[in-house]
């Protein structure tokens, strides 16, 4: 009921306008479920995801089109599926959503995610009212396997499963079960504990700026703090849960727990050897590396990016963009000056269920107001459609207000999109696994152990057992398991969430109009052309103000065309600046105000009965264009 208020007041609060015809409730309630087997497991490998590609590329010739952007560092094409209607011009011609999944290696619920937008848009286009304006006035620009070598190592990675082939992976069976999993071995200068909860379980542990060996937030604990802040915000106009907890003086668990050094762990993958420590907290419950790479250094593909990029930070890899895959795909948005929004899906299968917002070691006051506004408002569109916690950033994450802030996560896409391109940007992380036993919409890691033992014969997580290994002595080897399958109802709800919201986001494009075009006579053979230009989309023209502040906005040009006459002064192309949309005046003046217009003036000396066409083109804002026969 709440959510339901809620959407409706963020449909009052922005004007029908905002959304187009009322859009808002036909993407909430227009579903037209499409067939598509949402608890698939094994996860499709890279050839059958690529020979699907294909044909719905030859299956809807007229707004599919697939390209590749480039070759993984093994030489896998990188697929990237633009989805416009040719019809009605270019992808380039129109405002452009970039979207990606699967940009680290085990993720592969966001290539099931992106697929499934892909599938959903392309079979309802001529059916969704919403879907078909979208298609032909949008370009989507979608990756569903940004990381295809480490997806497909992740997917072949266990000795028992299709595909496998040794000789790619980190780490080997060596207890002979099938499965890849961690080795634990005692270590008074580890970084990990056993969870009091559950011997499964490990934690890590985290040295503050003064040295000193903290308990922090766990996966466990940060689930409790997850949900409890999740629950206070929605429906409240701040944007993030941090923020929230931090003013009311709530926050995360006391620093309490000390553990002692011979109750502390190293970690490292299944093996021969200690060359692959396990050093991320996903991989309590992944037990996957990300980006899983024989490569050295191995990098992370979203620490690579060239914003905020720093060398110290794990997984950055040697230098910006040393990645192959991010190197093609900044290329490719940077070619590419229509896309406004990008949209990085990432699937921990972690508890977590939030998104979250660029700026990630910044406060909210960093970011220009206009802009975090933004941020708040479609943060509450996505908390409003079931999106859980609303946007979040690294800096207030708990171990901020606990006062052991971790500086990390530096080069992350989000980050480059807004602070090097002016591009918005979201970051949502997904989960998929487990089970909501208690009905509270979130899945504690408790939740999911339980899942494993009840539903899945302990498959997906096992218990650490003491091995005698060839060259380390007594190791213990145990831990999750694999990839372990999505819940059907879970993915489904959670594949519908981003589609929806997607489709919201595209929605709040800016989208440049000539609303009027008028001639007169001013003098013998003279005319005055007027073009009175309109944005009748959400965002400005300039997208962000940080695009404003970078010079990376992308300004409306406008040009005049005579078939048989001459342009008096000023030149027949003429820089307008930009318009503000709905969003930056309903943000400034309120409810009411409107400086969505513009007018551009030519003088012309002509004939009467000359023809004038005006095309006026924004990057972002996509291109309109209109003819008048010059009389009197
Ligand atoms: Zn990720």
């Amino acid at each position: 009921m709440r959510v339901f208020l809620l959407m409706l007041l963020m449909v009052s609060i922005m004007g029908p306008s905002a959304y187009g015809q009322g859009s808002l409730n036909a993407i909430v309630d227009g579903l037209t479920n499409i067939e598509y087997d949402f608890s698939r497991w094994p996860y499709p490998l890279y050839a059958e995801v690529s020979e699907r590609l294909q044909e719905l590329a030859v299956q809807y010739p007229e707004i599919a089109n697939l390209q590749t952007i480039g070759k993984t560092a093994e030489g896998r094409d990188i697929w990237l599926m633009e989805i416009t209607s040719s019809s009605t011009g270019s992808g380039d011609s129109k405002p452009g959503l970039w979207i990606d999944g699967n940009l680290h290696a085990h993720e592969v619920n966001g290539r099931v995610r992106a697929m499934y937008f892909i599938e959903r848009l392309l079979a309802t286009y001529g059916v969704d009212e919403v879907v078909t304006r979208l298609i032909d006035s949008r370009v989507f620009y979608i990756v569903p396997m940004f990381d295809a070598d480490g997806g497909e190592r992740s997917l072949t990675r266990h000795p028992a499963w299709t595909g496998h082939e040794p000789n790619r992976q980190a780490g080997s069976d060596l207890n002979g079960d099938g499965y890849i999993s961690s080795m634990r071995i005692k270590d008074p200068d580890g970084w990990w504990y056993e969870s009091p909860q559950d011997s499964r379980v490990m934690l890590r542990l985290r040295a503050r700026d003064d040295g000193r060996w903290n308990y922090v937030a766990t996966e466990h604990d940060e689930t409790k703090y997850w949900r409890s802040s999740g629950q206070q915000v929605v429906g409240s106009t701040t944007v993030g849960a941090a923020s929230r907890w931090m003013s009311t003086g709530e926050g995360p668990p006391p620093i309490e727990h000390q553990v002692p050094p011979e109750e502390r762990y190293s970690i490292y993958t299944e093996g021969m050897d200690s060359s692959y420590p396990i050093d991320d907290i996903n991989l309590t419950v992944n037990g996957f590396e990300r980006n899983v790479g024989m490569e050295s250094p191995p990098s992370d593909f979203n620490r690579d990016w060239g914003a905020e990029w720093r060398p110290d930070e794990p997984g950055g890899g040697p230098f910006p963009f040393s990645v192959p895959e991010v190197r093609a795909a900044a290329y490719f948005i940077t070619e590419h000056k229509n896309i406004f929004f990008q949209y990085n899906m990432h699937a921990d299968q972690t508890a977590r269920n939030y998104t979250a917002r660029p700026g990630l070691h910044h406060p909210y006051d960093w970011m220009a107001p206009e802009d975090n506004e933004f941020y708040t408002r479609i943060g509450a569109v996505w908390s409003a459609m079931g999106g859980g916690n609303i946007i979040e950033n690294n800096y207030y994450s708990q171990e901020i207000a606990a006062g052991a802030y971790t500086d990390v996560q530096h080069g992350c896409e989000i980050d480059w999109a807004y602070i090097s391109r002016g591009i918005h940007a979201l970051m949502p992380e997904g989960m998929a696994i487990g089970k909501d036993y208690d009905g509270d919409r979130y899945v504690t890691v408790q939740e999911i152990l339980r899942w494993n033992d009840e539903d899945k014969e302990g498959k997906f997580w096992g218990h650490w057992e003491s091995f005698q290994h060839p060259t380390l002595g007594v190791v213990e080897i145990g831990g999750p398991l694999g990839i372990p399958p999505a819940l059907d109802e879970r993915m489904r709800e959670e594949s519908n969430l981003h589609y929806r919201f997607l489709l919201h986001i595209a929605d709040l494009a800016p989208a440049l109009k000539i609303a009027d075009l008028s001639a007169e006579r001013i003098a013998e053979g003279e005319y005055r052309v007027v073009a009175r230009l309109q944005n009748q989309g959400y965002l400005a023209t300039y997208v962000s103000r940080k695009a404003l502040e970078i010079r990376r906005d992308n300004p409306i040009l406008a040009r005049l065309e005579i078939d048989t006459g001459e342009v008096l002064g000023g030149g027949a192309l003429q820089n307008a600046g930009h318009i503000l949309g709905k969003h930056s005046y309903l943000w400034r003046w309120g409810a009411g105000a409107d400086e969505s217009t513009k007018t551009v003036e030519w003088r012309v000396r002509a004939e009467s009965g000359a023809e004038v066409s005006i095309e006026v083109r924004a990057a972002q804002a996509g291109r309109d264009r209109r003819t008048i026969i010059l009389e009197g």
